[in-house]
């Protein structure tokens, strides 16, 4: 089922949570809905279950107005961070729930729920915990658990906020696999809340990114990572070198160094920032045109990665840089060695 929300408002006292936010959500996608904390995910996430009001703004389910529809009359499934089963019912039991409460005309026979529980136990790879309780259960296997009891009744939609926010990194890693793997196969329409861009990226077909309660950018993982429309996407995903810098028609210079910026053709006299991602900058021992004099503070391996910290020996800030470890053998990367660092590719904005 598609979703759509239209100029969605809210606020609480005087506190703007959503301004005017609209997108779509189209059938069968999985979506993180990506920002910092207080950034409006989970108002916005509530909103589409129908557990908050809009102030303002529709919410349409298959182009069709749901906003004052009922929560239980949405059809759609939640997991949520702390989402606390049942402590005295059975896994078993847990699961059955949203279909053994149905009432008598559509609840299905015993026999049908005990299949449907059994194939749902299957799907999320917990069969053999069917007669054990919550408390029986690692944090991980819980939120499994969760998603099979939201399955249950088969939703047209699943809305998943943090699910995997209160488990370790390892456990949560793996489980974010999982369901990437389980929504290939399943193929609902899901809504993740996260303010994780690594799991983001990871795990959706889309990325929204929120800040203040607007969108900032809507993407696939590689558009939000590649071409980040404004600073704030750009600091927000991944690592980014900041470079204060003057733009003078179609260049961005950096001291005595100067950065294309086509884009800016005509313009002149404008301070900007260049943002420049780790492992598009080149490392010289020589100097030339267009590079950054530096010295290297200090080096690390991350598998078949070289991570270099510099200090900007125009600015004293940090440059961070990502180069092939066969770089190893061409460079003096000893601390303190002199090098030049040279963006290979960067994305100009002005200031002010
Ligand atoms: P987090 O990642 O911390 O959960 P979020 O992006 O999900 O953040 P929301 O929970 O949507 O953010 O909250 C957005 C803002 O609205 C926050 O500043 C929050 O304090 C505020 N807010 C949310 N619910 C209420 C409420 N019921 N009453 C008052 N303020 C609220």
């Amino acid at each position: 089922m598609s979703i759509e929300v239209r100029n969605l408002h809210k606020t609480f006292g005087n506190f703007t949570a959503l301004n005017n936010v609209s997108l779509d959500f189209p059938t069968g996608e999985l979506v993180a809905l990506l920002g910092p904390s207080g950034c409006g995910k989970t108002t916005l996430l509530r909103i589409i279950a129908g557990l908050e009001n809009p102030d303002n703004g529709s919410v349409l389910f298959h182009g069709e107005d749901a906003t004052d529809v009922h929560v239980r009359e949405r059809n759609v499934g939640f997991v949520f961070q702390h989402y606390a089963l049942f402590r005295h019912m059975t896994v078993f039991d847990n699961v059955a729930f949203g279909l053994s409460v149905r009432p008598k005309e559509t609840r299905p026979s015993k026999e049908e729920i005990k299949r449907r529980v059994h194939e749902l136990l299957k799907l999320v790879q917990l069969d053999w915990l069917a007669d054990r309780y919550p408390h029986q259960l690692s944090g991980g296997q819980r939120q499994r658990i969760a998603l099979a009891r939201a399955l249950a009744v088969e939703p047209k939609v699943l809305l998943l906020d943090e699910p995997f926010g209160a488990l370790d990194a390892k456990v949560r890693k793996d489980l974010r696999r999982w369901l990437r793997r389980l929504h290939d196969e399943l193929h609902i329409t899901s809504i993740f809340v996260t303010h994780d861009q690594e799991e983001a990226m990871e795990v959706a077909d889309r990325i929204v990114v929120l800040n203040k309660g607007k969108i900032e950018q809507i993407g696939s993982p590689d558009d939000i990572y590649n071409n980040p429309a404004s600073p704030f996407v750009y600091d927000f995903i991944g690592q980014v070198n900041l470079f204060h810098s003057r733009v003078e028609n179609g260049w961005a210079h950096i001291g005595d160094y100067k950065l294309p910026a086509p884009e800016f053709n005509g313009i002149n006299n404008r301070t900007a920032v260049a943002y420049v991602r780790p492992h598009d900058i080149e490392l010289t021992q020589d100097n030339s045109e267009g590079s950054i004099p530096a010295t290297i503070s200090h080096v690390s391996t991350a598998g078949s990665v070289l991570r270099i910290e510099l200090k900007n020996n125009l600015s004293d800030d940090v440059i961070h840089v990502e180069l092939p470890r066969s770089h190893e053998r061409s460079l003096d990367l000893s601390v303190g060695a002199n090098v030049f660092a040279r963006p290979t590719s960067s994305k100009v904005f002005l200031q002010g």
